[in-house]
């Protein structure tokens, strides 16, 4: 496996892979690597013959007020992981190898970016779209994995990628739980753990939700959502979202919808978490 740190370096290998002819699968993350992400490694493998991983922190999707600086970061594990999972490349640059100095140009996604979590943290998808795109662009990639539970973020690439005619193909990859059901993420770290005894309370409501929705179809959407919602603040800090909405477009769902998706964000703590679940009509 090969590290690179420096992008015109990472950029220069990845077109002379291609030229070899070779299929290569990107899995771009913020490191700090858990199961959902060796889960995107994994699918990425039988897409391609040859799987990059970028691990990277991206400055440019945090909020000023939001935690960039604290974030969990764990190179070396990263590495020893990646390794496991045969991943061929890392490519982990710096944040100034990354942007230049004076970089002034930022991709906008105007609007499956501007609800949810777009609406609460401004610029956030602006600093997806971008990074994203400089990914792609570095590495050439034909197929990128994403995962679902970054639901939002997984639609607004796919909307990028068409829009903007971008040659690769995005996979999304199912959501991976913790035994107990709540969904991994890096910022599961912070949590204490009477925090994360209450987060459960995301995974369960959003699962009865999703219960009651396959029983009693879109007509009960309403009335379940806000006993879903009620569920969540009883146990949260702050509930950012609940929301029952179209799969494909996250607008509310209509007779042509064929897959919902309860999406929730809520504070437990100082730490903001997001999930969701799928529903077929
Ligand atoms: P992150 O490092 O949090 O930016 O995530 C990098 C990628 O891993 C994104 O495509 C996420 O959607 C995906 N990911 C994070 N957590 C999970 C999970 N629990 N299950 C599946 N994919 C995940």
């Amino acid at each position: 496996m090969k590290i690179f740190r420096e992008r015109k370096a990472f950029q220069q290998a990845m077109a002379d892979l291609k030229r070899t002819g070779k299929r290569l699968a990107l899995v771009p993350t913020m490191g700090f690597l858990h199961e959902g992400h060796l889960s995107l490694i994994r699918e990425a493998h039988k897409h391609a013959d040859a799987v990059a991983v970028s691990i990277f922190v991206n400055p440019i999707q945090f909020g000023p007020t939001e935690d960039l600086d604290k974030y969990p970061r764990d190179f070396e594990r990263d590495v020893r992981l990646c390794e496991q999972e045969k991943a061929d490349f890392i490519f982990a640059p710096a944040p100034e190898e990354m942007y230049d100095s004076n970089a002034s140009t930022r991709i906008i996604e105007k609007s499956l970016s501007s609800g949810l979590c777009g609406a609460l943290r401004p610029g956030h998808f602006e600093g997806v779209c971008t990074v994203v795109a400089k990914l792609f662009n570095l590495s050439g990639a034909d197929v990128a994995v994403f995962g679902e539970k970054d639901a939002q973020q997984l639609r607004v690439i796919k909307r990028m990628v068409r829009d903007l005619d971008f040659p690769v193909e995005i996979i999304g990859s199912p959501l991976v739980r913790d035994t107990d059901g709540l969904a991994l993420s890096s910022r599961n770290r912070y949590l204490s753990e009477e925090e994360r005894k209450r987060a459960l309370v995301l995974n369960q409501a959003l699962f009865a939700a999703k219960q009651a929705i396959s029983r009693g179809g879109l007509a009960v959407a309403g009335e379940v959502a806000e006993a879903a919602e009620f569920e969540i603040k009883q146990r949260c800090d702050k509930l950012d979202y609940l929301k029952v909405l179209d799969s494909d477009t996250l607008q509310p769902p209509d007779a042509n919808s064929r897959e919902i998706i309860i999406l929730a964000a809520a504070y437990f703590g100082k730490t903001r978490l997001i999930d969701s679940i799928k529903v077929e009509l």
